[in-house]
């Protein structure tokens, strides 16, 4: 893909937290359309990178930009607004409420009361629960909860939606509904970047792959040379 196709990008990004080196001089590009996964060792700095992105951190140092425009300094709501969306993998979903309520909040932060029910109705569509009628949270299963989070996440209409392990906790057909699900939303036009740990997941649904190491980048390309990639497997096994 051409330069002005990346919506994502990264540059010699950094962050320490007192003397521990999370994200080191990582570079990173996201292209437009993509459906790529950060994978990595624990403790490789994923999720930092994620919080970096979104701008829950601050950088220490290195530049993020987002659609071509220098984001750094922008705080996290403002991103949001500008088309950045994150499901992380703590749950963020009001149990006491029902699936349409907690919808609702979401799209209440972008959408007039007016549209609101329609709104409501689309998200739900998005991630394939209308047929569950209106339970409350806490009687839905793991796997409904976490897609219930991702309609919030696009409540937004992000253009580059980020999952914290999607797939987390959940049995083999949750999985396989969450890969379809991550794989509709892309084909629909939506750029995904999300981390995992299944590698069985991850070449079920990626394209690109990026592996994070110790903060830094450790090796990236397409699903089948990662998979194939002697070092990456030596770190998967502990070696490196
Ligand atoms: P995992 O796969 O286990 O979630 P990860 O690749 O997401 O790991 P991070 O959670 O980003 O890794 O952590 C990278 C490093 O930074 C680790 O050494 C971690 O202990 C440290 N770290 C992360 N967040 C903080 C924080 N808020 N304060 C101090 N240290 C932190």
């Amino acid at each position: 893909m051409s330069e002005n196709e990346t919506i994502l990008e990264l540059v010699k990004v950094s962050k320490q937290f007192g003397g521990i080196q999370a994200v080191e001089n990582f570079d990173f590009k996201v292209e437009k359309g993509a459906l790529h996964c950060l994978i990595g060792p624990n403790g490789a700095g994923k999720t930092t990178v994620f919080k970096l992105i979104t701008g829950l951190y601050p950088v220490s140092s290195g530049r993020v930009k987002f659609k071509g425009r220098d984001i750094t300094g922008m705080s996290a709501s403002k991103r949001a607004r500008n088309g950045l969306s994150i499901k992380m993998q703590v749950p963020g979903v009001f149990e006491d409420l029902t699936l349409r309520e907690n919808i609702r909040i979401a799209a209440g932060n972008y959408v007039g009361a007016a549209s609101l029910d329609e709104e409501t109705e689309r998200l739900i569509k998005m991630v394939k629960l209308d047929s569950l009628g209106n339970p409350p949270v806490r009687n839905m299963s793991h796997g409904q909860q976490q897609w219930l989070e991702i309609a919030m996440a696009l409540a937004s209409n992000p253009e580059l939606l980020l999952l914290d392990e999607p797939a987390a906790g959940m049995g083999p057909e949750e999985t396989a509904f969450t890969a379809e699900l991550v794989k509709e939303l892309n084909a629909q036009g939506l750029t995904i970047l999300f981390i995992d740990h299944d590698m069985d997941f991850v070449r079920s649904i990626a394209k690109e792959v990026t592996v994070m190491h110790y903060g830094k980048k450790f090796a990236e390309g397409t699903v089948d040379e990662i998979s194939n990639h002697a070092g990456v497997k030596q770190i998967y096994l502990g070696n490196v």
